[in-house]
């Protein structure tokens, strides 16, 4: 994986919505990186990594493991066999959690990143605090989970781009901030809350913006993802 860039989140219900729709990208010459989430690993499981793998792209399997220590070490093993990039954890789990799937994922030779999510993107403040029962604020509870992370020795977050600036200069310029919540300054929320375009989440020190119904639903894919590059790199890819 590069330093910055955009990476698609499939969330398709098969292989063939998903081959389907990356067939449009077949013309670039570099292959786009791909977030994997539990919709279509659920649907086709780990065949489906190895195969994209085989295919030459970069993957980010998102499946935000969230349980006792020894079951995320042992399921980090599994998932750094398939060979991805990026795999993540839920920072809700405690560093202990996190540690333990640093062990797993790196049992092995070169293990993939390792990044934890935060608070997800579709949280709100009223969610927080009348439901998850947290009377932090949502950035002083980004904050913690981050510098937890950060101290537990993950590679990065994921976060909003509105919290990018402020996990950096709290954990670092190489502390890694993946965000989704990114969407086009005339494009529909959908249900997340905490948003930003690209240019925007550029602005903010995103590394990575994780982009998918804006590129997904769009009439033109292709054209989505390049004004996506196009905004967030200042890279022309058509
Ligand atoms: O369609 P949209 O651009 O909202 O997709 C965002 C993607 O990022 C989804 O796959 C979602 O599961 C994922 N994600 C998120 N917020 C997080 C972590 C992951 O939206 N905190």
């Amino acid at each position: 994986m590069t330093d910055k860039d955009v990476i698609i989140a499939c969330d398709f219900p098969s292989a063939a919505d998903t081959l389907n729709f990356l067939s449009r990208f077949s013309g670039l010459k570099r292959k786009p990186l791909l977030k994997i989430g539990m919709e279509l690993f659920y649907a086709e499981g780990a065949g489906m990594v190895r195969r994209l793998k085989e295919e030459g792209y970069s993957i980010f399997l998102d499946l935000k493991l969230h349980d006792i220590p020894n079951t995320v070490r042992s399921a980090m093993a599994v998932l750094a066999g398939l060979g991805v990039d990026m795999v993540n954890v839920h920072a809700a789990g405690g560093s202990t959690m996190m540690k333990a799937a640093l062990e797993g994922l790196h049992s092995g030779m070169n293990g993939p990143k390792l990044i934890a999510v935060t608070q997800l993107t579709s949280t709100s403040q009223e969610m927080l605090r009348d439901e998850l029962l947290i009377n932090e604020s949502m950035p002083e509870t980004i904050m913690s989970y981050a510098a937890n992370a950060a101290a537990s020795g993950l590679d990065g977050v994921v976060c909003s781009p509105l919290e990018a600036k402020a996990v950096h200069s709290r954990c670092g310029e190489h502390f890694l901030t993946v965000t989704p919540g990114v969407r086009f300054a005339e494009g529909e929320l959908g249900d997340q809350k905490r948003v930003m375009t690209p240019a925007q989440a550029r602005i903010e020190g995103s590394d990575y913006i994780v982009v998918g119904r804006p590129i997904t639903r769009a009439a033109d894919p292709l054209a989505a993802y390049a004004r996506c590059i196009k905004d967030f790199l200042n890279i022309d890819i058509i």
